[in-house]
């Protein structure tokens, strides 16, 4: 058997188990009933041969698209000369990795920049958390063992069982217990309740400038600079989860930028790995992310080798402005499009910032769909790919290099399946 059949053979095989109720993967994801087996720019190919317009960007993880001429040659480049050292033994792309990093970054947080590298989203956050934590007895002087984090209703950092620990959805938390203590949870958009939690225990505020999971929801304009103003004057880490919502998304290089808000440490992750490999960094003040001292906080894979020339290709992207301006130009189109859907009533709400979008759909519309995932059913029947969250809403957030054509072609298609028109 060839290599190719060999593929082929797997390809179907695959096909197979996802048809059926018995499947050696477990069963922690319901994905939509398609089977990628490649990607270029912003459309894959399924094992059948049919090719889909990918809307969801694996989250903006893909916000330069599928294999971008740029970060498979820095990978491919890289795979021929080091791959890992562990953090035992320095490389020579980590320093570059972080001084890229920290001038692309640097400006627009408070203080003088340092980063962190991991891997995943996740840890990315739960490195903030710890930095959070180990500034606030050393430096702020909360006693030990008493610091407290507050968050918000919503908010979705990672899967790990101190995150969940803090999550408002019961889907993400129930069953995992005991629970991480430390947490503080308040109402999302809401500056004067976030700001009365505020105490002298309050090391942080956690919080994502834009809700990505929650369906794009993007905060009132005061929202931002006065959550700054409260931690500022509380003497409060303001850290900003920028793992979906930064490198590019809304427009800016952060979302916080939006608002002109600098928070005190970025979580960065997703694009970040250019949908190569999984890259994460904390960026942010020195004075707080120096605490994590040689021996109290690592990682294996850390800011390898393939990582940072991957990250170093990525930073490249957005040091030239052009993935931003993209989308704000195609984000604005976008923009009209969609809210022209909501002024015929095809669809409830949509909320949009950049190239990046909600959209809820309209109950009891005839012929529409009735939930988010009908909607992304019809979709991916048209040769489009969306995800569904919470129930009744979908996210839009094409790669950040489609072409207007492109898209124009995929707003056509959803058109056509919030009005029921047979595929
Ligand atoms: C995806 C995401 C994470 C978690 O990232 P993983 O790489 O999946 O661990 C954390 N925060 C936000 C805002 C995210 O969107």
């Amino acid at each position: 058997m060839t290599a190719v059949q060999d593929a082929d053979q797997h390809a179907g095989a695959h096909h197979v188990d996802g048809a059926h109720a018995r499947s050696t993967l477990a069963p922690n994801y319901h994905p939509l009933p398609v089977t990628v087996a490649s990607g270029e720019g912003s459309w894959v190919t399924d094992t059948d041969g049919r090719r889909y317009l990918d809307l969801l960007s694996a989250y903006s993880a893909l916000n330069f698209g599928h294999r971008h001429p740029a970060l498979v040659a820095a990978a491919h480049a890289q795979l021929d000369r080091l791959t890992l050292t562990s953090r035992a033994f320095d490389h020579d792309l980590l320093h570059p990795f972080a001084d890229r990093l920290a001038a692309l970054v640097g400006p627009l947080v408070a203080g003088e920049p340092m980063v962190l590298p991991m891997n995943t989203g996740a840890e990315a956050v739960e490195t903030a958390i710890k930095a959070a934590r180990k500034w606030g007895y050393d430096v702020k002087g909360v006693p030990d063992g008493q610091a407290r984090i507050v968050v918000v209703d919503g908010n979705f950092h990672g899967r790990t069982t101190t995150i969940v620990s803090f999550s408002s959805d019961p889907e993400a938390r129930d069953g995992f217990g005991p629970y991480t203590p430390g947490f503080v949870r308040v109402p999302y958009g809401d500056a004067a309740a976030l700001a009365a939690a505020l105490d002298e225990r309050t090391v942080a505020v956690l919080l994502e400038p834009v809700q990505g999971e929650q369906g794009v929801v993007v905060p009132p304009p005061d929202y931002l600079p006065a959550v700054r103003a409260a931690c500022t004057a509380a003497d409060v880490l303001l850290v900003a989860d920028e793992i979906q919502s930064g490198l590019g998304r809304t427009g800016t290089t952060l979302a916080c930028e939006v608002w002109g808000v600098r928070p005190d440490l970025v979580t960065l992750g997703k694009a970040l790995g250019g949908g190569v490999v999984p890259v994460s960094a904390v960026v942010g003040r020195a004075d707080v992310l120096g605490v994590l001292t040689a021996g109290t906080h690592g990682s294996t894979f850390g800011g390898n080798p393939l990582a940072c020339a991957v990250g170093l290709a990525v930073v490249d992207l957005l040091e030239s402005g052009e993935p931003q301006a993209r989308a704000r130009e195609l984000g604005t189109w976008m923009g009209g499009r969609l809210d022209a859907l909501v002024r015929d009533g095809l669809l409830a709400r949509v909320r949009r910032i950049g190239l990046w979008a909600g959209l809820d759909v309209q109950p009891g519309l005839p012929g529409g769909p009735t939930s988010g995932r009908d909607l992304c059913e019809r979709l991916l029947a048209r040769g489009v790919l969306a995800k569904d969250t919470h129930g009744s809403t979908i996210r839009i957030a094409p790669p950040l290099t489609i072409t207007q054509d492109d898209l124009d072609l995929a707003l056509d298609h959803l058109t056509d399946a919030l009005r029921g028109t047979t595929a």
